[in-house]
């Protein structure tokens, strides 16, 4: 085979979905001189407005996403839930980075652990529900019961205390495909991202100390103050997660640290991560940046920490406080562009350089 090429800057780089990822990623391409062509399905996107182009269609539209691929020298997603068919399409007609792989695994749930599995990533004890016979036998109680897909930011899930709980919360879910995982009893939850280049080189993010509300991402605060231990666990958990998955591109693992010191994996997402959104105003490289090197071939750059910090998400209203965090000079404000401010929608970040200043209004 021959070696695979660099994209130079001035190349054009496709990116399936128009969210805030999508955004954040144009941006830092087009600092290096790439251009970004936007595929979604709504007319309008919020990665759209920041990129050179935006074409609208549908997943499943065939004709519309070659149209997208005759545009771009390379194509990455921003989300993984992207219909697996459509970046297959898209990878007949140029080079898909991640890739396939990638997100055939990280979109169903039980293939993600049994993926963590194979490559001795530790995971909670789980089973997998899809009858009522599996109901009657499950052990791994008390737990949360989760979608196989379509679950993110705490959708798709219900935490079941018994057997009857389990039952109900089951039909609830619409009896779709479920896996049961045990409750962990965690002390803290991290993150590693880690790119993996053209070359097959990898380099994991600092790792990342996340903060949790009602399922979803409320803040990340770099450098954590984990043990040396935990902190290599995991990140050769990340750089063996991204190996295995041979992805060109950017993963991002989140995983529970338990009380007793045990790093374990709950979810993967192969694409930029909210927790790495640090990255942009306190790492030598973004996460955004580094998904463009890795992507377009280029050497991946230096992860050093510039500054200890601490990202805030900015969630429905939040965002109405921009003037607050201009008018804080350890602050560096992200709005995203989103027209409405629906609760639980998030609306930006903001990252809160040398930790010295938090959001003095509590958001919880
Ligand atoms: P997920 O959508 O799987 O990322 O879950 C969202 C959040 O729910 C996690 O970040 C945790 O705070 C919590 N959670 C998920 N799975 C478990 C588990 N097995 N034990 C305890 N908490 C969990």
């Amino acid at each position: 085979m021959s070696p695979a090429k660099t994209l130079p800057p001035g190349s054009t780089i496709g990116i399936l979905g128009g969210g805030q990822l999508g955004r954040m990623t144009a941006l830092a391409a087009a600092r290096l001189g790439y251009r970004c062509i936007v595929y979604a399905p709504e007319d309008h996107s919020i990665a759209g407005d920041v990129a050179a182009g935006h074409v609208s269609g549908a997943y499943d539209d065939t004709a519309a996403l070659a149209r997208f691929a005759a545009q771009v020298d390379v194509i990455t997603y921003e989300f993984e839930n992207v219909p697996e068919a459509a970046v297959t399409a898209c990878g007949k007609l140029k080079p898909v980075r991640p890739g396939v792989m990638p997100i055939h695994v990280a979109q169903h749930r039980l293939r993600e652990k049994e993926f963590f599995k194979k490559l001795g990533i530790g995971t909670a004890d789980y089973l997998s529900i899809t009858s009522d016979a599996d109901i009657a036998a499950a052990t791994a109680l008390p737990g949360i019961l989760k979608t196989c897909t379509e679950g993110y930011d705490g959708k798709g899930q219900v935490r079941v205390a018994d057997r009857a709980a389990l039952a109900a919360a089951w039909r609830q879910l619409g009896k779709r495909d479920c896996i049961l995982e045990a409750l962990v009893d965690f002390r803290c939850e991290i993150s590693a991202i880690v790119a993996r280049g053209l070359d097959g080189a990898t380099r994991c993010f600092p790792i990342g100390l996340n903060d949790h509300r009602d399922g979803m991402l409320r803040s990340t605060t770099v450098p954590s103050d984990l043990l040396a231990e935990t902190i290599a666990t995991a990140e050769r958990f990340g750089m063996e997660l991204a190996g295995g998955l041979e992805l060109v591109g950017l993963v991002a693992l989140e995983m529970f640290v338990t009380k007793d010191g045990r790093v374990l994996a709950n979810e993967m997402a192969p694409r930029p991560h909210n927790s790495g959104h640090w990255t942009i105003d306190a790492c030598a490289t973004s996460q955004f940046e580094q998904l463009v090197r890795a992507i377009c071939g280029l050497p991946l750059g230096p992860v050093d920490v510039l500054m200890p910090s601490r990202m805030v998400n900015l969630i429905g209203e939040e965002a109405g406080d921009w003037p607050r965090y201009l008018a804080d000079p350890t602050a560096r404000l992200h709005l995203y562009g989103k027209a409405t401010a629906r609760p639980g929608r998030k609306m930006g970040h903001v990252t809160f350089l040398q930790r010295s200043s938090s959001p003095r209004r509590s958001t919880t």
